[in-house]
């Protein structure tokens, strides 16, 4: 033996680990993953070795009702009130299933068909978010792959057993969370087959029966046939045990949803429904929305698509998402929790500018972006082009708050170097605005709505910018008595929507006082001349 290999170390088995994935990565690139999959730690993990920090795992004990699932997306998803409800009920059904089979093994060998979820809608209208909205929900991996990215092979592209091993990653190579995940697979509509075709094998129907295996109960190898790195690693196993052990992934609990957008599915629908029930066509007419047709739904219709009988006999949960007008879309904006609106407010904050959107500006922002016809994602396509110059721009200027109005939207360039050269521009926009925010925030406290007209406006951005108070200040002080006195009104006459003057803004006690007496006295033409609309 050489002095030179006497001298070499032995490499730990963690050692060798690390120095092969490294020699993989450097040969074949960042393709390849490594997934090492948790073992029973009392079997297989040296009593000294170091543990894991603790992690949750997922609940077994799970409690959650349909309303609260529903509750929970309501935070998030604009619409899709329908969609929320049977998607809400089929994952309860789901994990209630699970968690049963885990108390009572003996459940698991009863005849039960999976929920499993088929949903139909149009790009962008929120499927993908609701599901990811649901597995956060619940506490699950959530996987999400393109049927178009299978092939039958499994070998040329990426095989369907390959979203199972993924769902391991997801859950850090927990194997038993993986097992209680979620699959989703969209673009599920380009898997049909084409009516009458003969002959030609068609990758389509191949990935279907692919599917219905692990759709059902199936037990997939953790290593992959086509995954370099996780066969070296079962030579290397090999090399230390003298055996491999199989680790498998059993697809039982794991859900499964497929989505796609069926263009001309509904057509299906309408020509079923059209001949064998003549009077129908009364309630539904051609001119109706797609959504509409494809409430009606059945198998049958799918079939006719051209997705295989046992295929969409696997999916028994179908859920319709709609189309998104241009007022959801600006609510998407305006109310919905993770709205990206948030976004952009940080992004701009870190450079210490705050953004303020108005209520004008998002329904431009929803309008342009409706128009895509891309559903909700063209709402962060629209705002990155008119906000990218602001982004770049802004931070070496000196404008510290800004408002994104409807001509932002419109003219985002001249407007933005208006912005930068004229400050008193900026300023009386950004005090308009916070005089609408006031506005408001005093219907949301009060129950009662309040509007400055654009003369009032007009004066309490003067004030502000002479008295250098915030526009807060300007209308706490004008407004101290309000809440009250109008209360009286309201009262009296059952107003409540009130318009608020120069008068006002100049004299508002007295105005108020005026507005009191005459409710009193139950002049119906005062009242006319203090509300708005
Ligand atoms: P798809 O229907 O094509 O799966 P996604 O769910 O991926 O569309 O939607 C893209 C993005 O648009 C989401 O990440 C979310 O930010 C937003 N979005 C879509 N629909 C809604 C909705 N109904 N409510 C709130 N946000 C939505």
């Amino acid at each position: 033996m050489s002095k030179d290999s006497e001298n070499k170390k032995i490499p730990t088995a963690e050692e060798l680990q690390r120095e092969f994935e490294s020699f993989v990565k450097d040969k074949y690139g960042g393709t390849v993953r490594f997934v090492t999959p948790k073992v029973n730690p009392s079997k297989d993990t040296p009593a000294d070795a170091e543990a894991p920090p603790p992690k949750e795992s997922f609940d077994l004990k799970f409690d959650l009702k349909p309303k609260d699932i529903k509750n929970y997306l309501d935070r998030y998803i604009i619409r899709q009130d329908e969609a929320k409800k049977a998607l809400a009920i089929a994952v309860c059904d789901h994990y209630n299933h699970v968690r049963e089979c885990h108390e009572n093994p003996k459940i698991a060998d009863t005849d039960y068909s999976k929920q499993n979820v088929i949903m139909l809608g149009p790009t962008g209208v929120g499927k993908t978010y609701l599901i990811r909205h649901v597995a956060k929900l619940i506490g699950v991996p959530f996987v999400k792959a393109d049927a178009t990215r299978f092939s039958e092979t499994g070998y040329v592209g990426a095989n369907v057993d390959d979203l199972i091993r993924d769902l391991l990653t997801q859950a850090e190579g927990d194997i038993e969370l993986a097992q209680y995940g979620i699959v989703y697979l969209d673009e599920a509509d380009k898997l049909a087959t084409p009516p009458n075709l003969i002959g030609r094998d068609v990758s389509g129907r191949g990935v279907q029966i692919g599917l219905l295996k692990l759709m059902e109960e199936t037990e997939v190898d953790l290593r992959a046939g086509h995954d370099v790195s996780s066969q070296i690693q079962a030579v290397m196993e090999f090399q230390n045990k003298g055996k491999v052990e199989k680790q498998l992934i059993n697809t039982r609990h794991i859900l499964f949803i497929v989505s796609g957008a069926f263009n001309g599915l509904d057509d299906i629908i309408k020509k079923r429904l059209n001949e064998r029930n003549i009077g129908f066509s009364a309630t539904l007419t051609a001119q109706d929305e797609m959504d509409d047709w494809l409430e009606h739904v059945t198998p049958q219709d799918f079939i006719e698509f051209g997705l295989e009988p046992e295929f969409i006999g696997r999916l028994p949960v179908h859920v319709v998402c709609q189309d998104l007008s241009a007022d959801d879309l600006y609510q998407i904006l305006k109310g919905s929790e993770g709205s990206i609106i948030r976004q952009y407010e940080g992004a701009f904050r870190a450079y210490g500018i705050d953004v303020l959107f108005s209520d004008e500006g998002l329904r431009s922002i929803a309008e342009k972006a409706h128009t895509h016809k891309t559903g909700a994602r063209a709402l962060m396509t629209v705002c990155e082009k008119i906000l990218r110059d602001y982004k770049f721009e802004l931070p070496s200027s000196s404008v510290h708050e800004f408002v994104v109005t409807e001509r932002t939207v419109e003219a985002s360039k001249s407007e933005l170097i208006r912005l930068i050269e004229d400050d008193n521009y900026n300023r009386q926009h950004v005090i308009r605005e916070c005089v609408r925010r006031y506005e408001e925030n005093f219907r949301q406290k009060y129950q009662m709505s309040i509007h400055f007209d654009d003369e009032a406006t007009n004066l309490i951005c003067q004030r502000a910018i002479d008295e250098g108070r915030t526009p807060q200040e300007i209308c706490e002080d004008l407004l101290k008595t309000y809440q009250h006195g109008l209360n009286l009104v309201k009262q009296n006459t059952g107003q409540f929507e009130f318009n608020l003057t120069r008068e006002v803004v100049e004299h508002p006690d007295a105005a108020l006082e005026r507005w009191i007496r005459n409710s009193y006295a139950g002049k119906s033409k005062e009242g006319e001349e203090t509300a708005d609309g």
